[in-house]
């Protein structure tokens, strides 16, 4: 039997452990009255939705499965149209049939999206030609414009968050539920401005392929569940005490807290202390979660959270991201690793190989260079072959569209590009081209390991 999970610490306690990256709002009634508001609401997601997705992390976890999480760095309000939705669901789907039908391995297809908008800072304020003003925090928190109004906290959008990811979770069900995501539509996925690049024709042929293999099944009478729906799951940072703890319920089944703004939740690199509000309020909630790793991360502190988090050690539910950067990824990942392995901790290992690799680039621009992407791919499937041990995904940051935001890849973007279409809030996200070519790219890392 599970030991008990802690009980729920009530948001009073939360917030007196002094919190990191917390808004500060200005009127404390008016929060109360969202946090009184949001937990009357329907849940986003349900608890046995979550309990399914830890079993699918479990098999992560056990070497037999791959994930893929994706999707922008900072959703915004504004961003949520169908289009913007359909196109990030399509790159995933696109990318989920690369890595499943070039390395036959299970794909477990994880959303960085419906819930993804409250970011951390390592600066809490933001000076533009002598004006100083607070940070963006996140549609969440406060407005990107830089204007005194637009950047102050306010609780009001928590609410907005709650109701742009009901409508984004709608539409990725609708477009689930409804086909969209049925296997025989993997050509249509491939729309012209794709096919037009190597690794949208690389993508065709391969599309034709499954069609055959397709009709084949069909031929001789086989006609799985699996080649008509998917399973697509939702994720985002737990970052906002008053938000996630009003979203976190009592599941009637098993008596246990989830927190039903997600399936799978993470704690940020910046607020993963020990002892810290995050560590604490997941430590009590029974959804899949994730923490991020960074370089300073110590074999020890990697032990001392996976005993907080997982202290019964159930498979599927700890995965820990490492976030390296390319030029650490290969003397800093081991040690973790190996000490991690050899005390018999079931984690599931995936690689985030955005935010250890950011830049500016000479014209100001926040950016990401394809080729250190892939460097710390390579890294992080040659520390864990080393060490016998499985590569259990990777967590990105990307978007269906056709944006010029990270250098690098096929299209060899260059650094006087970036201006062209630059939409992201925070940080530069792959291109729906640089997507197809990482999902290609670790494919074969995926199979070189298998034969
Ligand atoms: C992020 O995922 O956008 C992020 C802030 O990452 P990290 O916590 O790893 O810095
Ligand atoms: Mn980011």
């Amino acid at each position: 039997m599970p030991h008990d999970v802690p009980a729920l610490p009530s948001l009073e306690a939360l917030r007196a452990t002094g919190a990191k990256q917390q808004p500060t709002y200005a009127d404390p009634a008016r929060v109360a009255a969202v946090y009184d508001d949001l937990r009357s609401r329907p849940p986003l997601v349900y608890a046995a939705e979550c309990d399914e997705l830890t079993d699918k992390l479990a098999a992560v976890a056990r070497g037999e499965a791959f994930l893929l999480q994706g999707g922008d760095c900072a959703e915004t309000f504004a961003g949520v149209t169908a289009d913007n939705t359909r196109n990030k669901l399509r790159v995933l789907l696109q990318m989920a049939v690369v890595l499943t039908y070039a390395a036959s391995v299970p794909v477990v297809k994880l959303g960085r999206l419906a819930g993804q908008y409250a970011k951390p800072r390592s600066s809490d304020t933001e000076t533009r030609a002598g004006v100083t003003l607070p940070a963006y925090r996140g549609d969440a928190v406060n407005g990107f414009e830089f204007t005194e109004t637009a950047r102050a906290h306010d609780p009001a959008r928590l609410q907005e968050v709650y109701r742009t990811s009901e409508a984004t979770l709608r539409m990725v069900r609708a477009f689930i539920d409804g086909g969209y995501a049925d296997l025989r539509k993997v050509h249509t996925w491939n729309t012209a401005f794709v096919a037009d690049s190597v690794a949208g024709q690389r993508y065709e042929a391969m599309a034709h392929e499954i069609d055959r293999a397709m009709a084949f099944m069909e031929a001789i009478g086989a006609d799985p569940d699996e080649f008509h729906k998917v399973d697509f799951h939702i994720s985002h940072e737990a970052l906002l005490l008053e938000y996630e703890h009003a979203m976190t319920r009592t599941d009637s089944r098993s008596g246990r807290p989830y927190d039903l703004s997600g399936h799978f939740l993470w704690i940020g690199e910046r607020p993963r202390q020990l002892d810290g509000a995050h560590v604490e309020l997941l430590s009590s909630v029974s959804n899949p979660i994730g923490v991020k790793l960074g370089p300073t991360t110590s074999a020890d502190d990697a032990l001392a959270l996976a005993e907080r988090l997982n202290p019964d050690n159930v498979p599927g539910r700890l995965t820990f991201v490492t976030r390296f950067g390319a030029k650490k990824i290969r003397d800093g990942l081991p040690d973790l690793v190996e000490k991690v392995h050899a005390s018999g901790l079931q984690v599931a290992w995936v690689c985030d190989p955005m935010h250890g690799n950011t830049f500016e680039a000479s014209s100001g621009y926040k950016t990401r260079a394809f080729e250190d992407v892939m460097d710390e791919v390579q890294g992080f499937f040659d520390v864990h072959h080393a060490l016998g041990t499985w590569p259990g995904g990777i967590h990105v940051e990307l978007t269906g569209d056709d944006v010029t935001e990270c250098v690098g890849g096929g299209e060899e973007l260059a650094e006087i590009d970036l201006g062209s279409r630059y939409e992201s809030v925070c940080d530069p996200r792959l291109n729906r081209v640089q997507s197809l070519e990482l999902a290609f790219l670790t494919a074969e890392m995926l199979r070189a390991r298998s034969s």
